[in-house]
């Protein structure tokens, strides 16, 4: 555990939930925790026992990866944790896959002639998700390499590798459920006879939604607040002129109403309370990135492929290079929007960003 982890408490522990089986938080919150195939190698999905329209039965909450392991641990969480109860309806928290890959599946699965097992998710990640999986935004394809190239990823191996991966969001989420119900900040849901309210936010995923129960005290942050990592905040080609880091800033502000022994339910690591640590911990983190940054263009104009050492100590696979790249970008972009570094292109076309 490190220094900044100790201003955090966790409940439970290191008790995780089994694979395949769940585990009560608080009466009717239950957690479950998925693998996923990649360097962030979980998830944690929630489900809510509930009540809809009369029926009796359970609201999952984020879905996982759509991959043959998922949807067997998935099976194995109907056959034992919902003691003989559907699922009713599925909230989504953010468009990325390792939330909304399965949600077409579980929509499917528990729909009936009579009962139709809704999406759940904010409008602006709907739409972003259906386009995504039909095509390529940020991740990988022609647009996305020349986005990076224009940002200073010179190396050409890196960049035909991004150019082919094209098909890494469809590949995760092979379709999306073709109708949804729309969340909007600032709503109540009623879930097992709880309200609990959409709190929205940005700069991480288009429209993220976490959800807060007054009466439980309990925060599904979903990407929005993580006890261990800070959430990736990034600039995409799709997007080049963004600004996520100041919207991720702000927004993350708005959990500072919440009472400081809410429980927050984070989608990756543990359970945990210290939520008003936590804001401030992410606020210090960006702000020395911040200087960091500043310092570094303040030397020489730099390129976000130059920063990027400046931000990341550690080396990076491709994965990891183009995450890195579009935090790169995105401190850049706080400083230049705010007007504490210019930016101009240089000979070869690439971004470059100095003192004004
Ligand atoms: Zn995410």
């Amino acid at each position: 555990m490190n220094l900044l982890e100790r201003e955090l408490q966790y409940p439970l522990g290191d008790t995780l939930p089994a694979p395949g089986f769940t585990l009560e938080l608080v009466p009717g919150v239950r957690w479950i925790r998925m693998a996923l195939p990649f360097a962030l190698d979980h998830i944690n999905l929630w489900l809510l026992r509930d009540k809809v329209e009369g029926r009796e039965g359970w609201t999952v909450v984020d879905c996982c990866i759509s991959r043959d392991e998922s949807k067997a641990q998935w099976e194995q969480v109907f056959a034992t944790e919902l003691g003989g109860l559907p699922i009713l309806r599925v909230l989504v928290t953010h468009m990325h896959p390792d939330h909304i890959g399965l949600a077409h599946w579980l929509c499917e699965r528990w729909s009936t002639p009579d009962h139709a097992c809704r999406l759940w998710i904010s409008s602006t990640d709907y739409n972003a998700a259906r386009v995504a999986s039909h095509s390529t935004t940020g991740f990988g394809g022609e647009n996305a390499a020349r986005y990076f190239a224009s940002h200073g990823l010179v190396d050409p191996e890196a960049l035909q590798k991004i150019r082919e991966r094209s098909s890494y969001y469809p590949g995760l989420v092979p379709a999306v459920p073709a109708s949804f119900r729309r969340l909007m900040d600032d709503d109540v849901l009623t879930i097992g006879g709880h309200a609990w309210r959409c709190i929205a936010g940005y700069g991480h995923a288009p429209e993220h939604m976490a959800l807060y129960c007054e009466a439980l005290q309990v925060l599904i942050s979903g990407d929005m607040v993580l006890p261990r990592i800070s959430t990736n905040v990034s600039v995409y080609d799709i997007e080049p002129e963004a600004d996520p880091l100041t919207l991720f800033l702000a927004s993350i502000d708005r959990f500072r109403s919440l009472p400081e022994q809410t429980l927050v339910l984070p989608s990756h690591g543990k359970p945990f309370r210290g939520l008003h640590a936590r804001i401030r911990q992410l606020h210090d983190h960006h702000r020395d990135r911040l200087a960091e940054v500043i310092e570094a263009c303040s030397a020489k104009p730099c390129s976000a492929a130059d920063v990027m050492p400046v931000l990341f100590k550690r080396k990076l696979d491709l994965h990891q290079t183009t995450f890195a790249m579009g935090e790169s970008v995105a401190h850049l972009h706080a400083l230049w929007l705010s007007g504490k570094l210019r930016r101009a292109r240089d000979a070869e076309g690439v971004w470059r960003f100095a003192a004004p």
